[in-house]
């Protein structure tokens, strides 16, 4: 844990008891402050209790009496209006709404520059998990002392201390960067990262934060506020924001990715990329690039895009190259993300199921060669499977599952190359595949390009059940040991 001494001697307010919030809690108590906290649900309180944390409904509490409000990244700040209660009355009473991350970043400030651990933010909509489990794995390999959390795993504040640190790798989600760099609110924690990376942005969460526009200026606060940056540049707000740092003087490196079928054909161009080459400050990911990152759990090109995020961040912190080689290597993947669980014979078992929209599948579909035995389906996205049609040559066989399994069918039936399989579930659907592959060699995809909650609690449930169906195939060899964690 990491002692927050910030609020030494002063009452502060934290609510929302889940993962982040208790781990601030328990923080703030162990740096000498006073907490009250709260949680709506009745099962954060009890949590709270549980962990011997005082309760206070902070819903009908005098707020002035708190020094600050330490809010849960799951409760809306600024969008959908109306605004929760206890947002709206911290905003009265005037005191700062700051998240763990704030503490965090607040109290690594209270450190001598020179004897401060490094810290990796990682953001972006899509590869924050992959990047951010891949630069913890190459660190740790190369034997550095890491503590990996965020929006992955524990919550900052519930890391190693700083003496024990020496480099920090945060996944951070938008509504963190919110609650750690406001400047509108003056909430600034004084300290930023020393490597920021922001993989891309794509439409997603926007009912949270009103509009695309507002949703890229705060994920651009966190690559504004680090002393170096990394920005892939295939999307045009990206691209601006790597711009405005580079005019700022910041140290910036951009990412591209030459060419990747996967990506609106108007999102880049050569002129585009043009300045960054100038400034000689591109990593162009093109097919000798692709061939020295991609591992047998590293596949597609955004895959390679995440792996030259991570291979930079590392040679920024002075890491040497052929213990990056290895570190890659060893690289076991996340769970449900593309993530080879082994082979029967000759045939590859991959689990995608976080695959939960077209976009996630047309990876998947473009990042196996041809001949694909691909189960898809569930509960359909707006759109369907319409876009995936560029890449319908790489599936042989297509096992269809869950409610969306007519539309699919009817999608899919236009292009005649490929057989349909109406399997309704997925265990129907694993041993028809394993069935139809036969000797092989072959590859079975889960990538639903659904939702889950049709036939299962969420993508996890709905892989994790995929993996026990593929283990329990006879001749099952599992890949390479033990998983990396959801
Ligand atoms: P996040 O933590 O941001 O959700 P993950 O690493 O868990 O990201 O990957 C989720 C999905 O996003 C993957 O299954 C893949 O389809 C897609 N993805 C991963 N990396 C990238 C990337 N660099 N660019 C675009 N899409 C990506």
């Amino acid at each position: 844990m990491i002692a927050i001494t910030t609020f030494a001697g002063k009452r502060v307010a934290v609510f929302g008891m889940a993962r982040s919030g208790l781990a601030a809690a328990k923080a703030l108590v162990a740096g000498g402050a006073e907490v009250a906290c709260w949680d709506d649900a009745a099962k954060g309180r009890a949590a709270a209790e549980a962990a011997g944390l005082p309760l206070v409904d902070l819903n009908t509490a005098n707020l002035s009496q708190f020094s600050a409000l330490v809010l849960s990244p799951g409760v809306p700040l600024t969008n959908p209006k109306p605004l929760p209660v206890i947002v709206v009355r911290a905003r009265a009473a005037n005191i700062p709404i700051i998240g763990d991350t704030w503490l965090f970043f607040r109290e690594l400030g209270t450190l001598p520059e020179k004897s401060r651990p490094k810290v990796v933010g990682i953001t972006g909509t899509n590869g924050k998990s992959t990047t951010t489990a891949l630069t913890a794995h190459l660190l740790r390999h190369a034997g550095r002392r890491v503590a990996m959390g965020g929006n992955i795993g524990e919550a900052v504040l519930g890391l190693a201390p700083f003496a024990e640190t020496d480099v920090y790798v945060l996944e951070l989600s938008s509504y963190q960067i919110d609650l750690t760099w406001r400047p509108e609110d003056g909430v600034d924690p004084g300290v930023g990262c020393d490597v920021g990376i922001l993989l891309n942005l794509s439409t997603d969460h926007i009912d949270r934060h009103g509009s695309f526009e507002h949703y890229a200026a705060v994920k651009e606060r966190l690559v504004a506020t680090a002393r170096a940056a990394l920005v892939g540049i295939d999307d045009p707000f990206s691209r601006a924001i790597a711009h405005r740092y580079l005019e700022h003087d910041g140290w910036c490196e951009a990412i591209h990715i030459a060419d990747d079928p996967t990506r609106p054909a108007s999102a880049v161009s050569r002129a585009d990329v043009e300045p960054f080459k100038r400034a000689n400050i591109l990593h162009t990911i093109d097919a000798a690039h692709a061939e020295a990152l991609t591992t047998a759990v590293l596949r597609g090109p955004h895959n390679v895009q995440n792996a030259t995020a991570a291979v930079e961040t590392c040679m920024m912190l002075r890491l040497d190259g052929s213990t990056l080689k290895e570190g890659l290597r060893t690289f076991p993947g996340l769970a449900h993300r593309m993530e080879l669980l082994g082979l029967v014979g000759a045939i590859a078992y991959v689990n995608d199921s976080k695959a939960t929209n077209a976009d996630s599948t047309a990876k998947a579909l473009n990042s196996f060669g041809s001949g694909l035995h691909w189960i898809a389906g569930g509960k359909a996205k707006d759109g369907g499977i319409e876009s995936l049609a560029p890449f319908f040559g790489n599936v042989a066989h297509a096992y269809l599952i869950g409610e969306a399994s007519e539309a699919f069918a009817a999608t899919l039936a236009k292009h005649l190359a490929l057989t349909i399989h109406p399997c309704g579930t997925v265990a129907r659907a694993v041993g028809e595949a394993a069935r139809v592959a036969g000797a092989g060699p072959a590859t079975v995809l889960l990538s639903p390009a659904c939702a889950s909650f049709d036939q299962f609690k969420d993508f996890e449930d709905r892989g994790d059940q995929f993996r026990a169906l593929v283990s329990a195939l006879p001749g099952f060899v599992p890949f390479g040991g033990k998983r990396g964690a959801s």
